[in-house]
């Protein structure tokens, strides 16, 4: 987890808490929830103030998912699904509401836990530890049976051939925009953008 996650997911916490939280760090709670809700908003062109930015309510809101649990899950799901019917029918493809639901609800599953659960993410053939339990130990280089050396859950099989194109995309669309929060986020927050 990097460093602005990791803050912030600890700031999230704290506030759900409803306590000052036990933060040593340099950074403040309120600080690290300032700069995502800033990247959140969009900014108008206002003379010298600065650029105008669109406004990230979809990364910061998959980004607080990430890190914080269900509260924005179903804000999310409804943004994706919106996206889907009109991206479907911008393609001339009819998509009904409970299929964009279904579609959305498997892409955001697997965003949430991609990683493989035959290999644990290690990409290679593994067995379980001398230990017992969950510990696996990697046997070797041969890649994963389950995963083909991705280390990531299978995706494509989830859905069906004339849809995978449709949720291809949005899983792109996902991983960008929670990219682009957390990148902005983290420059907010280091001073290298001034606040409003
Ligand atoms: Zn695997």
């Amino acid at each position: 987890m990097s460093k602005f996650l990791d803050g912030y997911s600890r700031a999230v916490r704290a506030k759900n808490l409803r306590s000052g939280g036990d933060d040593s760090g340099r950074v403040q709670h309120s600080d690290t929830l300032m700069a995502a809700a800033w990247v959140s908003k969009p900014v108008r062109a206002s003379g010298d103030a600065g650029k105008a930015r669109p406004g990230n309510p979809l990364g910061v809101a998959l980004m607080r998912m990430f890190v914080g649990g269900d509260q924005e899950a179903k804000a999310v799901l409804r943004l994706l699904t919106e996206m889907l019917i009109s991206k479907a029918y911008r393609a001339g493809d009819q998509l009904g509401p409970a299929s964009a639901d279904l579609i959305a609800l498997l892409v955001l599953g697997w965003h949430r836990n991609s990683v493989c659960p035959e290999c644990g993410g290690h990409g290679f053939q593994t067995a379980v530890g001398e230990l017992g339990g969950n510990s696996r130990v990697v046997m070797g280089d041969t890649p994963c049976p389950a995963c083909h050396g991705t280390a990531k859950r299978p995706f494509d099989a989830m859905f069906p051939p004339d849809r995978l194109w449709l949720a291809l995309w949005l899983r792109e669309k996902v991983e960008a925009k929670q990219a682009a929060a957390h990148a902005e986020a983290s420059k907010v927050l280091s001073g290298r953008m001034e606040l409003e």
